[in-house]
C-alpha cells in the first residue's frame, strides 16, 4: 500500500457516530466542523457505499426495506469533517405523509445547513436519473452548495451503457455547471472508485 493510500486508510478509520437525528434543529449545532451529505433514492446503495467509505460494515445500516432510515445520521470522520447521511427520497410505497416530513427533512437541512460544503448525489447506475433527482439537483443549486454524482452499482451495466450515460448525463449538468463538480462511477461490490470518493472526501476536509 502506498504511503497516500495509507494515510487515507487512517484517515477513514478514526470515525465516530455522533447520532441519529428526526428534526433539523437538533443537527444545527452537534459540532464546528464541516459536513458533506450523501443523498439519493431510496434503494440506490447509499448505506452501503457509506460503509464502503468509512471502511465499517455497520456505520450505516444496510436494509432491504427502501425507505427505512427515515432520520439523518451524522459521523465524524477524523475530527475533520461530518459525513452526513440523509434519508431515502422518492420511494414509493412509502405513505404520502412519510415522504413529505422526509423530504422537509432534507430540504431544511440543504437550505439551512451553512457549514454543508458538498453534496454527494447517488444515482443507481441501471436505473439511472428520475424526477426526483432532478428536484434534487434543483434544490442543491437553490441552496448554493456544490455537489457531485455518485453512480451506484456500476457491476450491473456495460461499458458502453455507462459512457452513454455519461456522456447524456454530461448534457444535463450543463444546467447546474455553476455547482456541478465532479461523476464518479463506483461499485461498493467491486470495491471500485470508492478511493476517488474517499481522496474527494480528504480534499474536502481541509477545507476551511
Ligand atoms: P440504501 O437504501 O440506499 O441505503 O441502499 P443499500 O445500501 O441498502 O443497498 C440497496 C440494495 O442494493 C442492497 O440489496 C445492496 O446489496 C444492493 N447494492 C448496493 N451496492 C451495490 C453494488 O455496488 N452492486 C450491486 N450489484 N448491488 C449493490
Amino acid at each position: 500500500m502506498s504511503n497516500g493510500n495509507k494515510s487515507l486508510k487512517n484517515f477513514f478509520n478514526s470515525n465516530k457516530f455522533i447520532g441519529s437525528f428526526q428534526s433539523y434543529k437538533d443537527i444545527k449545532k452537534v459540532n464546528t466542523v464541516n459536513d458533506c451529505c450523501f443523498v439519493g433514492r431510496s434503494n440506490v446503495g447509499k448505506s452501503s457505499m457509506i460503509n464502503a467509505v468509512t471502511k465499517t460494515k455497520n456505520l450505516a445500516k444496510t436494509s432491504k426495506t427502501p425507505g427505512r432510515t427515515q432520520s439523518i445520521n451524522i459521523f465524524l470522520i477524523n475530527e475533520n469533517i461530518n459525513l452526513v447521511d440523509l434519508p431515502g427520497y422518492g420511494y414509493a410505497k412509502v405513505s404520502k405523509v412519510i415522504r413529505d416530513n422526509l423530504g422537509i427533512l432534507i430540504e431544511e437541512y440543504i437550505m439551512n445547513q451553512l457549514n454543508l460544503i458538498h453534496a454527494y448525489v447517488l444515482i443507481d447506475a441501471k436505473v439511472g436519473v428520475k424526477n426526483s433527482d432532478i428536484d434534487m439537483f434543483d434544490l442543491i443549486s437553490e441552496a448554493e452548495r456544490n455537489f457531485s454524482i455518485v453512480f451506484t452499482k456500476i457491476d450491473k451495466c456495460s461499458q458502453s451503457y455507462l459512457s452513454n450515460l455519461e456522456n447524456s448525463m454530461q448534457s444535463l449538468m450543463k444546467s447546474y455547471k455553476k455547482y456541478f463538480n465532479n461523476f464518479f462511477f463506483t461499485s461498493t461490490k467491486k470495491n471500485e472508485g470508492i478511493i476517488n470518493i474517499q481522496k474527494d472526501i480528504y480534499t474536502l476536509s481541509k477545507q476551511k
